[in-house]
């Protein structure tokens, strides 16, 4: 299969050059040239199979023609070596649990399978593939922990100083090995500017091979479909999944693009809801079919901090740049601060259920966007002891810690400080040749 650029600019490419650029040399994203849709027998099975047989399934459907099948097996079984479980919340509300990994927020499946994937092709090459990665504060962890340790890479993940929680900072900078956290004086969209500008830089390009390990990765970005067939497969097990409605916590929308992704691969699911906080460009754009990028603004769902969603693109691409089809399929809603505490605490009085501040955005839009006769599934994107200050202020109740999160905690903090300027960034990366 080939992978062409959203920006048209430039060559389709193989999937082990999509993988290894991440971003098209026109700073494009890439697409799969066509989304194959499963068959009829696979939706029949389905409510059957188990996790590890469906990312097979779907995995082959993308990667099948360019890796072998004992390979991508294997990738996808240790990719999926945690559980994403259907929970209900209340009546006609499910939470789809997606931070079971070891970094507890559901980047983990993304970068544990972009991590394995990168491996498999660069098994044997002399020469070091370093991973940039930008992060809002999940994204750094996951990546840097799928990484760890796989040869012939290293990881420099950028992040924006003071704007992750303490938690978060911990799982990403006391790593040590192949990793490497710099800790930037800026926002996350300066990271990511960052990135993007370290891939169109002929200095860097000569004598670095870079990779981008954010969601613009097509081995990051697809596999998160496999948890949206999962998690149809155990609603229809109880006979709960008629009419789905599939809610997604949105920041860089690279998690519900692989949602989008999934229904044009034939998953049952009749409508999405875009849940953003604060930062509203989608909800702005899905209101008057302009697109007005911004800076982002700090709230409580701090992995949702992003003004200008790289995956827009993708979703433009998906629908043929037609605003009215995009309206049709997805809905957004916007969460502020205010409701984010008042929806923690709420569910939590009302159902036992406890949210994190990205989940109850998600929870929330359903509660307000739910009709009659649908059911809804909402992505509960972290575990909520990584926002434990939030949810105890909430709720008035202790948060219990995961002891692999508590391991995190005891390890040893290295970063490097850089201002968000560009020659900065460029010599420290030429300084590790
Ligand atoms: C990254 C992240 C999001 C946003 O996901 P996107 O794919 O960037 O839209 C939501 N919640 C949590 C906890 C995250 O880490």
């Amino acid at each position: 299969m080939k992978w062409y650029s959203t920006e048209g600019r430039s060559p389709s490419v193989s999937l082990r050059q999509a993988v290894l650029k991440g971003l098209a040399p026109d700073r494009g994203l890439y697409m799969p040239e066509r989304i194959p849709v499963l068959p009829e027998s696979f939706f029949r099975e389905l409510p059957e199979m188990d996790f590890v047989s469906i990312g097979c399934t779907v995995a082959a459907a993308f990667f099948g023609e360019d890796v072998p099948k004992e390979e991508l097996d294997r990738i996808v079984g240790e990719t999926l070596s945690f559980d994403c479980p259907a929970v209900p919340v209340e009546k006609d509300i499910w939470s789809l649990e997606l931070f079971h990994g070891p970094t507890l927020a559901f980047k983990d499946v993304g970068a544990r399978f972009m991590a394995r994937l990168l491996g498999w092709f660069t098994e044997g090459e002399s020469r070091t593939v370093d991973v940039l990665v930008a992060t809002s504060g999940d994204t750094g962890s996951a990546v840097a922990n799928g990484f760890l340790g796989v040869p012939g890479t290293r990881v420099h993940v950028l992040y924006p100083k003071g704007r992750v929680s303490p938690i978060q900072e911990c799982q990403f900078t006391t790593f040590g090995q192949n990793i490497t956290a710099l800790e930037i004086d800026g926002s996350f969209d300066d990271c990511q500017a960052l990135v993007k500008k370290a891939f169109l830089d002929p200095d860097l390009q000569a004598v670095l091979t870079l990779t981008s390990a954010n969601s613009i990765n097509v081995a990051r970005f697809l596999p998160q479909s496999f948890y949206y067939f999962y998690g149809y497969a155990q609603l229809a097990r109880q006979g709960e999944a008629d009419r789905l409605v599939v809610c997604v916590p949105s920041g860089n929308f690279g998690n519900i693009c692989a949602a989008l992704v999934a229904r044009r691969m034939g998953l049952p699911v009749v409508r999405f809801i875009a849940a953003n906080n604060s930062n509203d460009v989608f909800f702005q754009y899905l209101q008057d079919g302009i697109y007005r990028s911004r800076p982002s603004i700090r709230t409580l769902a701090n992995a949702m901090d992003v003004g200008d969603p790289s995956n827009f693109a993708r979703i433009l691409d998906l629908y043929g740049y037609d605003w009215n089809r995009i309206r049709a399929d997805v809905s957004g809603c916007v969460v502020d601060d205010a409701a984010i505490v008042e929806t923690i605490a709420d569910c939590f009085q009302r159902t036992g259920y406890l949210l994190d501040p990205h989940g109850a955005c998600g929870y929330r839009a359903l509660k307000e966007g739910l009709r009659p006769g649908e059911t809804g599934l909402f992505c509960e994107t972290a575990h909520p002891a990584k926002f434990r200050e939030t949810v105890e202020a909430a709720t008035g109740q202790p948060v219990t810690a995961p002891k692999r999160l508590l391991a995190f905690l005891s390890g040893k903090k290295s970063v490097i400080s850089l201002p968000a300027d560009f020659a900065a960034f460029k010599s420290y990366l030429l300084g590790r040749v």
